[in-house]
């Protein structure tokens, strides 16, 4: 895209202050009373300018909450309760679940992107990548003509390191990391603010996932649009993300800087989804790996649902489902006080009667 084509917002006001809260949001599967509870009062706020990873097992709900904060679930998927806050450029608040059918085509894309899980098998195989560019250009401003919607389709190919003499190539003549690039292009062609992208780099190989990662990231920095990176690998989460929510079984269990949950996980899934993967610098460790399996969203055990694969639940843990808060360590520094658990082990209440584990306290 060329400098005249493509808006490069400069950092300015509203960096850093929210640009999506996701608020107490409940997910069903299902419409009768035995329907599968897979999102439960889940809250998470995207800053402006910020890269957001979201990791957790598969199942854990990561994909259903990005399709349902963007109103694209598909039956038998049921948001319960909850609001999605979405800020604008000038400031102006909107719930996304609220919006009419009407006010949610004109924001989509432009307001809000999605990468969807294998979005680069969906191109569609019979029509040119410039001509599939233009045309979602085209669906949303149809005043511009076909001739601009084509320079702009050449240039956000340039963009995503694509030479723009690509554009009348078919699907089938680019590779998997190429194709990638073109969906994540399609994406930016309106300038949102928001982008989603749900495991975007699962399909490729690892040094594709890299290059793929780091020019998001290289986007992000230009463009300053923030983003919510759905994976289920922690590790390419350090890399990129500004900061880190992992979800086990539909819940948040924390919410913390990228680097503090590297360097000092404090719930125990954290802690043990780390354990799984290579440590990308420093000492090599042992991986072992999370013992169980998570479980069955329609028989949910009553309090933690982490209890039956933790090598610290107690009695409470068993029976007292534990909420998302700050911890007992957060008015020790500003890295505690930035970060949520939901772990009875750092309630405030419970830790002075027997104390946090070594591994959970440093
Ligand atoms: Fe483990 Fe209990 Fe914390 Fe759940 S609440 S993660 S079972 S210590």
């Amino acid at each position: 895209m060329t400098a005249s084509t493509l808006h490069v917002p400069q950092a300015g006001p509203g960096v850093g202050e929210p640009v999506l809260e996701i608020e107490n949001l409940s997910v069903d599967y299902g419409y009768t009373d035995d329907a599968t509870h897979v999102l439960r009062d889940v809250s998470l706020t995207l800053h402006r300018g910020e890269v957001l990873g979201l990791a957790g097992e598969s199942g854990c709900g990561k994909s259903t909450l990005a399709y349902a904060a963007t109103r694209l679930l598909p039956p038998p998927g049921l948001i319960t309760s909850g609001s999605v806050q979405f800020t604008g450029r000038d400031g102006v608040r909107t719930d996304v679940l609220r919006q009419s059918d009407a006010e949610l085509r004109a924001s989509r894309w432009q307001d809000m992107a999605i990468v969807f899980q294998g979005a680069m098998n969906s191109l569609n195989p019979v029509y040119r990548i410039g001509r599939q560019i233009a045309d979602g250009i085209l669906a949303h401003q149809p005043r511009t003509s076909r001739r601009d919607a084509l320079d702009q389709a050449a240039a956000l190919l340039e963009m995503v390191g694509i030479n723009a003499d690509r554009l009348r190539d078919y699907p089938h003549q680019l590779s998997g990391g190429m194709r990638q690039r073109v969906m994540i292009a399609m994406a930016l062609a309106l300038d949102p603010q928001v982008l989603i992208m749900d495991e975007p780099t699962t399909a490729l190989d690892v040094v594709m996932q890299r290059q793929i990662v780091e020019e998001i990231a290289e986007l992000r920095e230009r463009l300053g649009f923030s983003v919510i990176f759905i994976t289920h690998d922690v590790s390419l989460l350090i890399e990129i993300a500004d900061r880190i929510a992992i979800m086990y079984a539909g819940d948040i269990v924390e919410d913390a800087r990228a680097q503090d949950v590297y360097r000092r996980p404090r719930h125990p899934y954290s802690s043990a989804l780390l354990h799984s993967f290579p440590p990308l610098r420093g000492e090599r460790r042992e991986l072992t790996g999370i013992p169980g399996a998570p479980p069955d969203m329609q028989k949910m055990p009553p309090g933690c649902p982490f209890a039956p694969r933790c090598p610290h639940a107690t009695d409470v843990c068993r029976q007292v489902h534990p909420g998302l808060t700050p911890t007992a360590l957060a008015g020790r520094d500003d890295v505690e006080a930035a970060r949520r658990v939901a772990c009875h082990l750092h309630d405030p209440a419970l830790v002075g009667a027997s104390g946090l584990p070594d591994e959970l306290a440093r």
